[in-house]
């Protein structure tokens, strides 16, 4: 089959490679579509600390397809059945797993390969992170379930209570679903990044304003002007992974409020905080990383009512032959996300 293999940051290669086998406890996917991402454009032009471990490494994360084989022990799943899986799924056996944050799971092996014809789903995620799509969803649609599970984490995890100020640093994948989910839970909701396009698709999914963060826009002055008294927003989500984005958002929030870091930086960046600005204005900053089956099952439901749309968040469609140049394009900002379909398949 044809597959895309990542070798080191900048080089990824399509290749012909062997079609996996299905073991015990694992399901082979016919991939029907593939997503690229905002972590594989990070991947591609720095590699991931967590992500890829050994080179070369089968090569993206968000895809839906069709079940093609069964392996012995698998009850539930039959061949034909349309599916779309998360790309991790936890131990459920140490420390973090047992206090209930699954995400710092000590264990997560993570499942690359989407930008491929087939994938082997190992047991783990079948038995907790995988779902049937429903009847008339394309599987592009179904894949967003893995960044809409991240983003869903990002929010049940920051108290946003209805009429709250809510600024969502970038406009992103992430940064997106953000607005979506924010605007959801009835916050008032203001966007930046530095994209027109981007903050246009921000607009549609329910930002009720919108920062053009331009050279010399003082994008701090912008949030906390918009805001009743210009007292700073209730809530600040950074979704890009850019350290002085970090430090901006700590000064866009109001005394008292919260900020949540959900853009991975660069390993080996670090911050400046403001020890007197944390200390009384009572500052509550964390850091949220990836998903827990909890908020892959909320995503999922999200999708299946339709109560998050996927349609703005796929900008086109690109063969897995081009995969490269469409996480090029991605990481451009050009668009949102691109669908990525194996050669014969067609639009669901
Ligand atoms: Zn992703
Ligand atoms: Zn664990």
């Amino acid at each position: 089959m044809r597959a895309a293999m990542f070798y080191e940051p900048g080089d990824v290669r399509m290749e012909d490679v062997a079609v996996p086998e299905a073991g015990p406890g694992e399901l082979r996917v016919r991939i029907g579509a593939a997503l690229t991402c905002g972590t594989d454009v990070k991947t591609y032009k720095r590699g991931h600390p967590t992500l890829i471990k050994e080179t070369p490494s089968p090569f993206g994360h968000e895809f839906g397809g069709t079940v093609e084989a069964v392996g012995e022990g698998v009850e539930g799943w039959s061949p034909g059945m349309r599916v779309v899986a998360a790309n991790s799924a936890p131990c459920n056996q140490c420390y973090y797993c047992k206090v209930g944050d699954q995400s710092m799971c000590e264990n997560l092996s993570f499942l690359n390969g989407a930008f491929a014809e087939y994938i082997v789903i190992p047991p783990r995620i079948v038995e907790q992170n995988l779902y049937e799509i429903p009847a008339g969803m394309e599987f592009s649609r179904a894949a967003l379930l893995e960044p809409l599970a991240c983003a869903v984490h990002g929010i049940v995890r920051t108290p946003i209570a209805m009429g709250d100020t809510v600024a969502v640093v970038g406009a992103g994948q992430i940064g997106l679903m953000f607005v979506r989910l924010a605007t959801e839970r009835g916050a008032r909701v203001i966007c930046m990044d530095k994209s027109v396009d981007r903050l246009a698709v921000a607009r549609q999914l329910g930002a009720e304003e919108t920062v053009e963060a331009a050279e010399g826009m003082d994008t701090i002055a912008a949030v906390r002007e918009w805001t009743p008294e210009a007292r700073g927003a209730d809530v600040v989500i950074e979704a890009v992974g850019i350290p002085q984005l970090w430090e901006q958002s700590l000064q866009m929030v109001r005394k008292g409020g919260e900020v949540t870091l959900f853009g991975g930086a660069p390993s080996g960046t670090s911050i400046e905080v403001d020890t007197v600005l944390l200390h009384y204005s009572q500052l509550t900053v964390r850091g949220i990383f990836h998903h827990t089956p909890y908020t892959v099952q909320v995503a999922f439901d999200l999708l299946k009512s339709g109560r998050v749309d996927p349609e703005p968040f796929i900008s086109g469609v690109r063969s897995l032959e081009n995969v490269v140049e469409a996480l090029e394009q991605h990481g451009r900002q050009e668009g949102i996300k691109y669908e990525i379909r194996p050669p014969g398949e067609g639009s669901s």
